[in-house]
């Protein structure tokens, strides 16, 4: 077996127990950074979507977003009254 042949040639346990401390030490900061930087990414991913919601609205008669300058449906056709400020 390749794992007791590798158990074997490690021999003390303090040996084992420090390259289990150099892996840490080498994957701590690896995960670590990971993380960082998957957060960072689903935060640029988080944000498109949302200024695209906002600019949107959903047409009352088929329930489809449609673009929120649009003034017909381009589904079904509705036509949005027109707003009066
Ligand atoms: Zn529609």
């Amino acid at each position: 077996m390749l794992l007791s042949a590798f158990a074997e040639s490690v021999g003390a346990p303090q040996q084992a127990a420090g390259a289990a401390v150099a892996v840490a030490f080498v994957a701590l900061p690896y995960c670590f950074a990971r993380a960082i930087e998957g957060i960072r990414h689903e935060k640029e991913r988080g944000e498109k979507p949302l200024i695209r919601v906002s600019a949107t609205k959903r047409c009352p008669d088929c329930a489809e977003n449609v673009r929120d300058e649009a003034l017909k449906c381009h589904f079904c056709g509705f036509r949005f009254p027109e707003l009066k400020d």
